[in-house]
């Protein structure tokens, strides 16, 4: 198709890594961001994946996001862990303090960890995958702040969250096919958006309201002035869990919520509280295993009711996705694609050299 491009999974990773190495970060952080980005693409979430670059250097450029920046450990209690992002990639940043609470859950059996003024971190689930593969169960609440609201309270006909996602991580007897429920509270998430926008998509019906406070499928709603504002999945359900996300992150790690009055200074800043738990400390490991699977295994004997669409459960489609992409490539969107080419420019990275280590010549 004229308006798209295939690019292979291990030539986006170059990529990526050479447009954030000439934004000054090093060898180790470069590495974890094009991993994660392309991780994102190759899972299925385009929404998460390179396309989000040049939102990334924009904010590199007006130093709302700042490279080589380690994360502090601000508290130090037994189970309770807080950490400070310093506004570094949140891909780094996160993963480092996921790294200290999965440590630290080895002796205490239960983590409290809550980390704030993080640049974006990216795909939640990346850091309930770090808790299965250490045996963890983990439940992640994240917010969205430092920029302007997007998604309309229940009954609102106005913004007043970000998508706000919520990740429950959980180990199974196979390590390599964890249960990772990872979503934002929205309807759909916000890169979504801009993935069918510059598509020129439609989106679903019932999924946005204009400025109006209107339902529209237009994409476009949310990138002009006045906007409009996504919708919560499961109208006051999703609503209700958007708040509680957005009330244990913000508040629990001192990073602050949406709310007006904290300063807004248009980056995107996450802040996330995280419980980890050992359920080895709460029982018998093979039964606590054996019932996973057991039940997995139940919900998804259920007859589907189209043949074609099988009963998951949730992170296996990423597995799928995963599997199929890194066999055969992962498509972009032209726009999408040119907008990481002008990005890449900006950096100093010419179009032929972008395109080269792409691969698309
Ligand atoms: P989604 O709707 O595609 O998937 C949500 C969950 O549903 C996933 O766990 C998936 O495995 C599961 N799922 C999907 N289809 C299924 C099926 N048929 N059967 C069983 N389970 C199924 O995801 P989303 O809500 O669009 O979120 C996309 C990504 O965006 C997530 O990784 C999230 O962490 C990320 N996000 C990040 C931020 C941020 O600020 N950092 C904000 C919002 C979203």
């Amino acid at each position: 198709m004229d308006n798209e491009i295939i690019v292979e999974a291990g030539r986006l990773r170059d990529l990526v890594y050479e447009i954030i190495r000439l934004g000054g970060s090093d060898a180790d952080e470069c590495r974890i961001v094009s991993d994660h980005l392309v991780e994102a693409n190759l899972t299925g979430h385009d929404s998460h994946g390179v396309g989000i670059i040049p939102t990334y250097i924009a904010n590199l450029q007006k130093k709302l996001l700042l490279p080589n920046t380690s994360v502090q450990n601000t508290s130090d209690n037994g189970s309770f862990l807080q950490f400070d992002g310093g506004k570094g990639y949140g891909q780094r940043v996160a993963a480092e303090a996921m790294e200290y609470a999965l440590e630290r859950c080895k002796t205490t059996g239960v983590v409290v960890m809550t980390l704030k003024n993080s640049h974006h971190i990216g795909r939640v689930g990346a850091y309930g995958k770090m808790a299965t593969e250490a045996g963890f169960i983990s439940l992640h609440f994240v917010n969205v702040t430092d920029h302007f609201t997007i998604v309309a309270p229940h009954l609102g006909s106005d913004s007043r969250f970000g998508t706000n996602p919520v990740c429950i991580a959980m180990p199974t007897k196979e390590k390599s096919r964890p249960i990772i429920l990872d979503m934002a509270t929205s309807k759909v998430a916000m890169g979504k958006l801009r993935v069918a926008h510059n598509a020129g998509e439609l989106m679903q019906e019932g999924i946005l309201i204009d400025k109006d406070g209107h339902s529209t499928r237009d994409p476009g709603v949310m990138f002009n002035d006045p906007k409009g504002a996504l919708l919560p999945f499961a109208e006051h359900k999703g609503y209700g869990l958007a708040l509680m996300a957005e009330l244990l992150s913000g508040v629990l790690s001192g990073g602050g919520t949406i709310q007006p009055k904290n300063k807004r200074l248009e980056g995107i800043i996450n802040t996330m509280t995280v419980i980890v738990i050992d359920p080895s400390r709460l029982g018998d490991l093979d039964w606590i295993n054996d019932e996973i699977d057991a039940m997995s295994k139940f919900v998804k004997a259920s007859p589907p009711v189209n043949l074609d669409y099988p009963v998951l459960v949730p992170g296996e489609p990423e597995r799928i996705s995963s599997q199929s992409r890194a066999r055969n490539g992962i498509r972009l969107d032209t726009e999408s694609w040119n907008q990481i080419l002008i990005s890449a420019e900006t950096m100093g990275l010419p179009h032929e050299k972008s395109i080269d280590i792409s691969g698309l010549k």
